[in-house]
Protein backbone atom coordinates (compact mmCIF):
# COMPACT_ATOMS: atom_id res chain seq x y z
CA UNK A 1 0.00 0.00 0.00
CA UNK A 2 1.31 3.48 -0.77
CA UNK A 3 1.70 6.00 1.92
CA UNK A 4 0.51 9.36 0.95
CA UNK A 5 1.76 12.56 2.72
CA UNK A 6 0.02 16.21 2.10
CA UNK A 7 2.43 18.68 1.56
CA UNK A 8 0.89 21.81 2.45
CA UNK A 9 2.57 25.83 2.44
CA UNK A 10 0.35 29.02 2.60
CA UNK A 11 -0.04 32.43 1.44
CA UNK A 12 -1.32 34.80 3.47
CA UNK A 13 -2.69 38.62 2.77
CA UNK A 14 -3.10 40.95 5.19
CA UNK A 15 -4.32 44.55 4.28
CA UNK A 16 -2.66 46.71 6.71
CA UNK A 17 -4.98 49.63 8.62
CA UNK A 18 -2.66 52.76 7.80
CA UNK A 19 -4.46 55.78 7.84
CA UNK A 20 -3.27 56.08 4.15
CA UNK A 21 -2.90 54.35 1.20
CA UNK A 22 0.58 52.54 0.50
CA UNK A 23 1.53 55.35 -2.83
CA UNK A 24 -1.34 58.31 -2.23
CA UNK A 25 -2.50 60.27 0.64
CA UNK A 26 -6.15 58.73 0.09
CA UNK A 27 -7.62 57.00 2.90
CA UNK A 28 -7.07 53.68 3.55
CA UNK A 29 -10.47 53.04 5.57
CA UNK A 30 -12.24 52.06 2.64
CA UNK A 31 -14.39 49.06 3.73
CA UNK A 32 -18.13 50.20 3.35
CA UNK A 33 -17.42 53.53 2.10
CA UNK A 34 -19.25 55.12 -1.06
CA UNK A 35 -17.66 53.69 -4.08
CA UNK A 36 -15.01 55.50 -5.61
CA UNK A 37 -14.85 58.34 -3.18
CA UNK A 38 -11.58 57.34 -1.58
CA UNK A 39 -9.21 57.95 -4.68
CA UNK A 40 -6.97 60.46 -6.65
CA UNK A 41 -4.52 59.92 -9.93
CA UNK A 42 -2.15 58.04 -8.02
CA UNK A 43 -4.26 55.25 -7.01
CA UNK A 44 -6.41 55.46 -10.36
CA UNK A 45 -3.77 54.73 -12.10
CA UNK A 46 -3.97 58.17 -14.65
CA UNK A 47 -0.73 58.78 -15.83
CA UNK A 48 1.98 60.73 -14.93
CA UNK A 49 0.96 60.17 -11.56
CA UNK A 50 3.78 59.03 -9.40
CA UNK A 51 3.62 56.61 -6.04
CA UNK A 52 5.35 57.68 -2.95
CA UNK A 53 5.45 55.11 -0.06
CA UNK A 54 3.99 54.76 3.05
CA UNK A 55 6.86 54.99 5.67
CA UNK A 56 4.52 53.53 8.43
CA UNK A 57 3.65 50.55 6.16
CA UNK A 58 6.55 49.64 5.79
CA UNK A 59 7.84 49.60 9.38
CA UNK A 60 4.95 47.69 9.78
CA UNK A 61 5.56 45.01 7.55
CA UNK A 62 9.06 45.14 9.11
CA UNK A 63 7.88 44.83 12.53
CA UNK A 64 5.66 41.16 11.18
CA UNK A 65 8.69 39.85 9.79
CA UNK A 66 10.57 40.09 13.22
CA UNK A 67 7.76 38.96 15.31
CA UNK A 68 7.96 36.04 12.65
CA UNK A 69 11.74 35.62 13.61
CA UNK A 70 12.52 36.65 10.19
CA UNK A 71 16.15 38.17 8.88
CA UNK A 72 15.37 41.59 7.51
CA UNK A 73 17.96 42.34 4.66
CA UNK A 74 19.44 45.67 4.76
CA UNK A 75 18.80 46.35 0.94
CA UNK A 76 15.25 45.82 -0.48
CA UNK A 77 13.44 47.83 -3.37
CA UNK A 78 10.06 47.47 -4.50
CA UNK A 79 8.81 45.83 -7.98
CA UNK A 80 6.46 45.95 -10.53
CA UNK A 81 4.50 42.80 -11.46
CA UNK A 82 2.58 43.27 -14.68
CA UNK A 83 -0.90 42.01 -15.77
CA UNK A 84 -4.19 42.83 -16.94
CA UNK A 85 -7.08 42.68 -15.24
CA UNK A 86 -10.07 45.29 -14.45
CA UNK A 87 -9.29 46.47 -10.91
CA UNK A 88 -6.23 46.82 -11.63
CA UNK A 89 -6.34 50.12 -13.51
CA UNK A 90 -2.36 50.75 -13.89
CA UNK A 91 -1.49 47.01 -15.77
CA UNK A 92 0.70 46.44 -12.76
CA UNK A 93 0.89 45.91 -9.36
CA UNK A 94 3.88 47.50 -7.31
CA UNK A 95 5.06 44.43 -5.60
CA UNK A 96 8.26 43.01 -3.91
CA UNK A 97 9.75 40.16 -6.10
CA UNK A 98 13.68 39.06 -5.55
CA UNK A 99 13.96 41.88 -2.38
CA UNK A 100 11.43 41.49 -0.05
CA UNK A 101 11.41 43.03 3.73
CA UNK A 102 11.84 40.12 5.55
CA UNK A 103 13.17 36.07 5.04
CA UNK A 104 13.45 32.81 6.36
CA UNK A 105 11.85 33.45 9.57
CA UNK A 106 9.77 30.13 11.47
CA UNK A 107 6.14 30.10 13.18
CA UNK A 108 5.21 26.92 14.82
CA UNK A 109 7.76 24.81 13.17
CA UNK A 110 6.56 26.19 9.85
CA UNK A 111 9.22 28.05 8.07
CA UNK A 112 7.69 31.81 6.86
CA UNK A 113 9.63 32.23 3.30
CA UNK A 114 9.03 35.86 2.69
CA UNK A 115 6.62 38.76 4.23
CA UNK A 116 6.54 41.37 1.62
CA UNK A 117 4.51 44.50 1.08
CA UNK A 118 1.81 45.46 -1.83
CA UNK A 119 -0.75 47.48 -2.94
CA UNK A 120 -4.58 45.61 -2.87
CA UNK A 121 -6.39 46.22 -6.25
CA UNK A 122 -9.66 47.82 -6.54
CA UNK A 123 -12.93 45.56 -6.06
CA UNK A 124 -15.28 44.38 -8.60
CA UNK A 125 -18.96 44.18 -7.85
CA UNK A 126 -21.32 42.11 -9.81
CA UNK A 127 -24.85 42.83 -10.53
CA UNK A 128 -26.75 41.23 -13.08
CA UNK A 129 -25.22 41.16 -16.61
CA UNK A 130 -22.64 44.18 -15.83
CA UNK A 131 -19.67 44.60 -13.29
CA UNK A 132 -18.56 47.69 -11.79
CA UNK A 133 -15.15 48.71 -10.43
CA UNK A 134 -14.76 50.42 -7.03
CA UNK A 135 -11.41 52.00 -6.71
CA UNK A 136 -11.58 52.64 -2.89
CA UNK A 137 -9.78 49.72 -1.95
CA UNK A 138 -7.04 50.05 -4.73
CA UNK A 139 -3.95 51.28 -3.23
CA UNK A 140 -4.40 49.91 0.77
CA UNK A 141 -1.53 48.44 1.69
CA UNK A 142 -1.35 44.80 1.97
CA UNK A 143 1.10 42.67 3.21
CA UNK A 144 1.69 38.65 1.92
CA UNK A 145 3.39 36.13 3.79
CA UNK A 146 4.79 32.98 2.22
CA UNK A 147 5.51 29.80 4.23
CA UNK A 148 7.36 27.17 3.35
CA UNK A 149 5.92 23.58 2.22
CA UNK A 150 6.28 22.76 5.84
CA UNK A 151 2.86 21.44 7.14
CA UNK A 152 1.70 18.09 6.57
CA UNK A 153 -2.59 18.02 7.89
CA UNK A 154 -5.25 20.36 7.66
CA UNK A 155 -5.39 21.07 11.46
CA UNK A 156 -1.97 21.48 11.95
CA UNK A 157 -2.75 24.58 8.80
CA UNK A 158 -5.50 25.75 11.23
CA UNK A 159 -3.36 26.44 14.15
CA UNK A 160 -0.04 28.01 12.26
CA UNK A 161 -3.26 30.25 10.73
CA UNK A 162 -4.73 31.30 13.91
CA UNK A 163 -1.18 32.13 15.59
CA UNK A 164 -0.59 34.08 12.53
CA UNK A 165 -3.88 36.37 13.01
CA UNK A 166 -3.33 36.58 16.46
CA UNK A 167 0.44 37.31 16.18
CA UNK A 168 -0.97 39.89 13.62
CA UNK A 169 -3.84 41.26 16.13
CA UNK A 170 -1.65 41.90 19.03
CA UNK A 171 1.03 44.13 16.89
CA UNK A 172 -2.33 46.09 16.53
CA UNK A 173 -1.03 46.63 12.29
CA UNK A 174 -4.29 45.16 11.12
CA UNK A 175 -8.50 44.09 12.06
CA UNK A 176 -7.06 40.66 10.07
CA UNK A 177 -11.09 40.62 9.52
CA UNK A 178 -11.74 37.59 7.38
CA UNK A 179 -15.73 38.84 6.99
CA UNK A 180 -14.51 42.28 5.29
CA UNK A 181 -11.37 40.54 3.35
CA UNK A 182 -9.21 42.20 5.03
CA UNK A 183 -7.07 38.95 6.19
CA UNK A 184 -7.16 36.45 3.00
CA UNK A 185 -5.74 32.71 3.22
CA UNK A 186 -4.68 30.26 0.50
CA UNK A 187 -3.41 27.75 0.77
CA UNK A 188 -1.48 25.07 -1.70
CA UNK A 189 -1.70 21.79 -1.79
CA UNK A 190 -0.12 18.61 -3.30
CA UNK A 191 0.28 14.77 -1.76
CA UNK A 192 3.67 13.06 -1.94
CA UNK A 193 3.84 9.61 -2.45
CA UNK A 194 7.45 8.96 -1.36
CA UNK A 195 9.11 11.26 -3.93
CA UNK A 196 8.85 14.70 -3.71
CA UNK A 197 5.01 15.91 -5.88
CA UNK A 198 5.47 17.72 -9.11
CA UNK A 199 2.02 19.36 -9.03
CA UNK A 200 0.61 21.98 -6.67
CA UNK A 201 -2.75 23.04 -6.31
CA UNK A 202 -3.32 26.54 -4.78
CA UNK A 203 -7.00 27.57 -2.96
CA UNK A 204 -7.87 31.20 -3.38
CA UNK A 205 -9.18 33.44 -1.29
CA UNK A 206 -10.79 31.27 1.57
CA UNK A 207 -12.15 33.69 4.21
CA UNK A 208 -11.92 31.33 7.51
CA UNK A 209 -9.67 28.97 9.36
CA UNK A 210 -12.28 26.73 8.85
CA UNK A 211 -12.92 26.66 5.15
CA UNK A 212 -9.21 26.46 4.47
CA UNK A 213 -9.62 22.94 7.14
CA UNK A 214 -12.29 22.11 4.68
CA UNK A 215 -10.54 22.68 1.54
CA UNK A 216 -7.54 21.38 2.39
CA UNK A 217 -9.40 18.16 3.36
CA UNK A 218 -10.85 18.14 0.06
CA UNK A 219 -8.23 18.46 -2.32
CA UNK A 220 -6.34 15.79 -0.31
CA UNK A 221 -9.13 13.56 -0.77
CA UNK A 222 -9.16 14.59 -4.19
CA UNK A 223 -5.48 14.25 -5.19
CA UNK A 224 -5.23 10.66 -3.07
CA UNK A 225 -7.69 9.18 -5.91
CA UNK A 226 -5.95 10.85 -8.51
CA UNK A 227 -2.96 9.34 -7.79
CA UNK A 228 -4.49 6.14 -6.41
CA UNK A 229 -5.53 5.71 -10.70
CA UNK A 230 -1.46 6.07 -11.35
CA UNK A 231 -2.35 9.64 -12.61
CA UNK A 232 -0.78 13.23 -11.61
CA UNK A 233 -3.40 15.75 -10.48
CA UNK A 234 -2.98 18.85 -12.75
CA UNK A 235 -1.03 21.81 -11.28
CA UNK A 236 -3.84 24.37 -10.93
CA UNK A 237 -5.55 27.59 -9.32
CA UNK A 238 -8.85 26.34 -7.67
CA UNK A 239 -11.50 28.51 -5.89
CA UNK A 240 -13.68 27.09 -3.08
CA UNK A 241 -17.33 26.99 -2.89
CA UNK A 242 -18.33 27.15 0.74
CA UNK A 243 -21.85 26.57 0.12
CA UNK A 244 -21.03 22.77 -1.35
CA UNK A 245 -17.69 22.39 0.84
CA UNK A 246 -16.07 22.23 -2.82
CA UNK A 247 -12.87 23.39 -4.77
CA UNK A 248 -13.49 23.75 -8.19
CA UNK A 249 -11.01 24.48 -11.64
CA UNK A 250 -10.36 28.06 -12.20
CA UNK A 251 -7.34 28.34 -14.05
CA UNK A 252 -4.19 26.69 -15.11
CA UNK A 253 -1.52 28.42 -12.55
CA UNK A 254 0.69 31.03 -13.76
CA UNK A 255 4.34 30.63 -13.73
CA UNK A 256 6.37 33.46 -12.10
CA UNK A 257 7.55 34.71 -15.35
CA UNK A 258 4.50 35.30 -16.84
CA UNK A 259 4.17 38.35 -14.67
CA UNK A 260 7.42 40.55 -16.51
CA UNK A 261 8.20 41.47 -12.89
CA UNK A 262 10.67 44.51 -13.26
CA UNK A 263 12.46 46.89 -10.64
CA UNK A 264 9.98 49.78 -9.64
CA UNK A 265 11.34 52.97 -12.14
CA UNK A 266 9.63 55.51 -9.69
CA UNK A 267 10.94 54.07 -6.08
CA UNK A 268 14.52 54.21 -5.43
CA UNK A 269 15.82 51.03 -3.30
CA UNK A 270 15.12 50.78 0.62
CA UNK A 271 18.32 50.48 2.97
CA UNK A 272 18.04 49.84 6.35
CA UNK A 273 20.72 49.86 9.07
CA UNK A 274 21.36 47.81 11.15
CA UNK A 275 20.54 49.82 14.22
CA UNK A 276 17.18 50.50 13.29
CA UNK A 277 16.29 46.76 12.56
CA UNK A 278 17.65 46.52 16.11
CA UNK A 279 15.36 48.93 17.59
CA UNK A 280 12.23 48.03 16.04
CA UNK A 281 12.69 44.11 17.22
CA UNK A 282 13.72 46.13 21.06
CA UNK A 283 10.21 47.86 20.36
CA UNK A 284 7.87 44.48 19.56
CA UNK A 285 5.02 44.35 21.69
CA UNK A 286 4.67 40.85 23.90
CA UNK A 287 3.28 38.43 21.64
CA UNK A 288 1.64 34.90 21.88
CA UNK A 289 4.17 32.83 22.78
CA UNK A 290 5.14 35.24 25.47
CA UNK A 291 1.72 35.85 26.96
CA UNK A 292 1.08 32.31 27.06
CA UNK A 293 3.77 31.69 29.43
CA UNK A 294 3.26 34.40 31.47
CA UNK A 295 -0.16 33.14 32.23
CA UNK A 296 1.68 29.33 32.79
CA UNK A 297 3.56 31.23 35.23
CA UNK A 298 0.24 31.92 36.87
CA UNK A 299 -0.98 28.57 37.11
CA UNK A 300 -3.59 28.92 34.69
CA UNK A 301 -5.54 25.74 33.38
CA UNK A 302 -3.99 25.49 29.36
CA UNK A 303 -7.43 25.55 28.25
CA UNK A 304 -7.81 28.74 30.02
CA UNK A 305 -5.09 29.71 28.76
CA UNK A 306 -5.54 29.28 25.07
CA UNK A 307 -9.40 31.17 25.09
CA UNK A 308 -7.51 34.06 27.17
CA UNK A 309 -4.76 34.93 25.21
CA UNK A 310 -7.17 34.37 21.49
CA UNK A 311 -8.18 37.36 21.89
CA UNK A 312 -6.37 40.49 22.91
CA UNK A 313 -9.33 42.47 24.31
CA UNK A 314 -10.07 39.45 26.66
CA UNK A 315 -6.26 38.99 27.81
CA UNK A 316 -6.16 42.76 28.50
CA UNK A 317 -9.47 42.41 30.70
CA UNK A 318 -7.68 40.09 32.33
CA UNK A 319 -4.41 41.59 33.29
CA UNK A 320 -6.49 45.09 34.20
CA UNK A 321 -8.32 42.46 36.52
CA UNK A 322 -5.82 40.69 37.88
CA UNK A 323 -3.75 44.17 38.60
CA UNK A 324 -6.96 45.54 40.47
CA UNK A 325 -6.62 42.51 42.43
CA UNK A 326 -2.79 43.00 43.14
CA UNK A 327 -3.02 46.80 43.79
CA UNK A 328 -5.78 45.80 46.49
CA UNK A 329 -3.55 43.89 48.62
CA UNK A 330 -5.91 41.23 48.40
CA UNK A 331 -4.58 37.68 48.57
CA UNK A 332 -8.18 35.59 48.10
CA UNK A 333 -8.54 35.86 44.81
CA UNK A 334 -6.37 33.82 42.39
CA UNK A 335 -5.37 34.11 38.99
CA UNK A 336 -7.14 30.81 37.99
CA UNK A 337 -10.45 31.91 39.81
CA UNK A 338 -10.23 35.34 37.58
CA UNK A 339 -9.77 32.98 34.77
CA UNK A 340 -12.80 30.95 35.87
CA UNK A 341 -15.09 33.87 35.86
CA UNK A 342 -13.63 35.43 32.72
CA UNK A 343 -14.17 31.89 30.32
CA UNK A 344 -17.28 30.23 32.54
CA UNK A 345 -19.55 32.64 32.59
CA UNK A 346 -18.95 34.35 30.01
CA UNK A 347 -18.62 38.08 31.07
CA UNK A 348 -19.27 40.91 28.25
CA UNK A 349 -15.90 42.43 28.63
CA UNK A 350 -17.13 44.95 26.28
CA UNK A 351 -19.96 46.09 28.51
CA UNK A 352 -18.30 45.57 32.42
CA UNK A 353 -14.78 46.34 33.61
CA UNK A 354 -12.05 44.38 34.78
CA UNK A 355 -12.96 46.50 38.56
CA UNK A 356 -16.43 45.22 38.49
CA UNK A 357 -15.77 41.82 37.55
CA UNK A 358 -13.48 41.74 40.89
CA UNK A 359 -15.82 43.54 43.10
CA UNK A 360 -18.47 40.71 42.01
CA UNK A 361 -15.95 38.34 42.78
CA UNK A 362 -15.96 39.53 45.98
CA UNK A 363 -19.09 40.20 46.68
CA UNK A 364 -20.05 36.53 45.73
CA UNK A 365 -17.34 35.21 47.68
CA UNK A 366 -18.71 37.13 51.12
CA UNK A 367 -22.24 36.08 50.12
CA UNK A 368 -21.53 32.23 49.86
CA UNK A 369 -19.69 32.41 53.32
CA UNK A 370 -22.59 34.68 54.91
CA UNK A 371 -25.23 31.84 53.38
CA UNK A 372 -22.88 28.95 54.88
CA UNK A 373 -22.48 30.15 58.36
CA UNK A 374 -26.30 30.74 58.08
CA UNK A 375 -26.98 26.94 56.94
CA UNK A 376 -24.38 25.71 59.67
CA UNK A 377 -26.55 27.70 62.55
CA UNK A 378 -30.24 26.16 60.58
CA UNK A 379 -28.93 22.65 60.88
CA UNK A 380 -27.68 22.74 64.36
CA UNK A 381 -30.98 24.15 65.48
CA UNK A 382 -33.04 21.47 63.23
CA UNK A 383 -31.08 18.65 64.70
CA UNK A 384 -31.34 20.18 68.18
CA UNK A 385 -35.30 20.32 67.76
CA UNK A 386 -35.98 16.90 66.27
CA UNK A 387 -34.60 14.14 68.21
CA UNK A 388 -37.33 11.55 67.15
CA UNK A 389 -36.00 11.98 63.88
CA UNK A 390 -32.40 11.91 64.18
CA UNK A 391 -33.22 8.67 66.49
CA UNK A 392 -35.39 7.25 63.29
CA UNK A 393 -32.35 8.10 61.33
CA UNK A 394 -29.63 6.45 63.45
CA UNK A 395 -32.07 3.83 63.96
CA UNK A 396 -31.38 2.92 60.12
CA UNK A 397 -34.42 4.99 58.55
CA UNK A 398 -32.19 6.92 56.77
CA UNK A 399 -35.45 7.80 54.85
CA UNK A 400 -36.20 10.33 57.35
CA UNK A 401 -33.07 12.78 56.09
CA UNK A 402 -35.26 14.57 53.30
CA UNK A 403 -37.57 15.40 56.28
CA UNK A 404 -34.53 17.34 58.25
CA UNK A 405 -33.12 18.96 55.00
CA UNK A 406 -36.99 20.04 54.55
CA UNK A 407 -36.67 21.51 58.01
CA UNK A 408 -33.40 23.44 57.24
CA UNK A 409 -34.60 24.32 53.73
CA UNK A 410 -37.52 26.42 55.71
CA UNK A 411 -35.44 27.52 58.50
CA UNK A 412 -32.71 29.25 55.78
CA UNK A 413 -36.20 30.39 53.68
CA UNK A 414 -34.35 28.85 50.84
CA UNK A 415 -30.81 29.66 51.27
CA UNK A 416 -28.36 27.00 50.15
CA UNK A 417 -28.67 24.36 47.89
CA UNK A 418 -30.62 21.22 49.02
CA UNK A 419 -27.63 18.58 47.84
CA UNK A 420 -25.58 20.38 50.04
CA UNK A 421 -27.45 20.71 52.99
CA UNK A 422 -28.50 16.94 52.84
CA UNK A 423 -24.38 16.34 52.44
CA UNK A 424 -23.78 18.60 55.91
CA UNK A 425 -26.59 16.92 57.33
CA UNK A 426 -25.30 13.25 56.56
CA UNK A 427 -21.95 14.60 57.63
CA UNK A 428 -23.12 16.10 61.23
CA UNK A 429 -24.88 13.00 62.11
CA UNK A 430 -22.49 10.35 61.35
CA UNK A 431 -18.93 12.19 62.66
CA UNK A 432 -21.05 14.34 64.95
ZN1 LIG B 1 -5.16 57.75 -3.96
Amino acid sequence: MKTYEPIIGMEIHVELKTRSKMFCSCSADWFGKKPNTHTCPVCLGLPGALPVPNKIAIEWSIKLGLALNCKIPSFSKFDRKNYFYPDLPKGYQISQYDQPFAINGNLKKVGIRRVHLEEDTGKLIHQGDSTLIDFNRSGVPLVEIVTEPDIHSSEDAKAFLQELHRIIRYLDISDADMEKGSMRLEPNISVGTGEVPDYKVEVKNINSFNFVKKAIDYEIARHKEILEKGQVPVQETRGWDEKKAITYSQRLKEKAHDYRYFPEPDIPPLIFKEKEIKRAKDQLPKLPGDKRRELKELGLKDDDIEIIIDDIATLNFFEQALNVVRLSGNREISAQEIANWLVNKKINIDKQNPKDLIMAIIAKKQNSQISSDIVSKAIDKVISANQKAIDDYNGGKTGVIMFLVGQVMGATKGKGDAQEIRKLLEKKLTYG
